[in-house]
């Protein structure tokens, strides 16, 4: 499918990867509506409008959807790219863990994600369809913890396996739109998600990574999504960019 002549919607779109992925869209020429829940720090880039939205409302989602539905080209892209990565354990020194933060994760990560998928493939069943029915195509987010998941990750591993999960029968369900759902489950990514750990720790990381011996760029997570919107054939399946890395416990 042509990027170019396409209204997209990008969330996470102020940060790291969804903020690579709105800029590679925009400079192929798509009109980009970048979705997120803090604005205010987001890069300036041709092309690319932000509006804040919580991924996990109907009404904030629905109001950027037709925003761009509404933009003067047909909506054919939305990446989910919002996400949380907050520690969460099951049981510590004082106790079984609290359930709020579980929760949040859950509801951001993958209830949010549904929320755009249903939302923006919904508009882009309205649209006129390209050749052999296709109207356009959502790339989701998971990680190398749906398979892998460390200490610390029990909601966020959970809310990615779900994601893998959901990502077949999405595809097979939106057929009837003519829409393709892929997934992206990335390895570990220089962004601002990473912050928090230390130098130490990250070399660590990037030793690890059997090829190359690195952690990924944003932009290498962008230039997929990018050929993930751009291949039709591609449908219904998850992609590992991790270079071939396995985590130890
Ligand atoms: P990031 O923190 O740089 O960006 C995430 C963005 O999501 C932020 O701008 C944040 O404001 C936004 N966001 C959070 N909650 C939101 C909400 N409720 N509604 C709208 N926006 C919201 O992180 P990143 O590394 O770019 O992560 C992007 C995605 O990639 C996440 O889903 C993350 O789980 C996944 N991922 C990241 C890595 C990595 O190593 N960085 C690895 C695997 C998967």
């Amino acid at each position: 499918m042509q990027i170019s002549g396409t209204a997209a919607i990008v969330t996470g779109g102020a940060s790291g990867l969804g903020a690579a992925t709105a800029r590679a869209l925009a400079e192929r020429g798509a009109r980009v509506f970048a979705l997120d829940i803090s604005i205010d720090s987001a890069p300036e880039v041709p092309g690319v409008t932000y509006l804040a939205a919580d991924v996990t409302s109907e009404e904030d989602v629905q109001a950027a959807v037709d925003t761009a539905a509404d933009s003067g080209v047909p909506l054919r892209v939305a990446v989910n790219c919002a996400g949380i990565g907050p520690s969460t354990r099951t049981v510590g020194k004082s106790g079984p863990h609290p359930l709020d933060l579980y929760r949040k994760v859950i509801d951001i990560n993958l209830v949010g994600t549904f929320n755009v998928m249903r939302l923006a493939a919904a508009a882009m069943g309205r649209t006129e369809p390209l050749e052999h029915g296709q109207r356009g195509v959502i790339v989701n987010t998971a990680s190398i913890a749906a398979y892998d998941g460390q200490i610390g990750q029990v909601a966020y591993a959970a809310s990615k396996a779900a994601v893998v999960g959901m990502t077949l029968p999405a595809a097979r369900d939106l057929s009837s739109v003519g829409v393709r759902v892929m997934t992206i489950a990335p390895g570990i990514v220089d962004t601002p998600m990473l912050a928090t750990v230390s130098e130490e720790f990250r070399a660590g990381l990037a030793a690890g990574v059997p090829f190359p011996k690195r952690l990924a760029q944003p932009e290498e997570y962008a230039r997929l999504a990018v050929a993930i919107v751009e291949h039709d054939y591609l449908n219904g399946e998850v992609i590992r960019m991790d270079g071939a890395l396995r985590m130890a416990p």
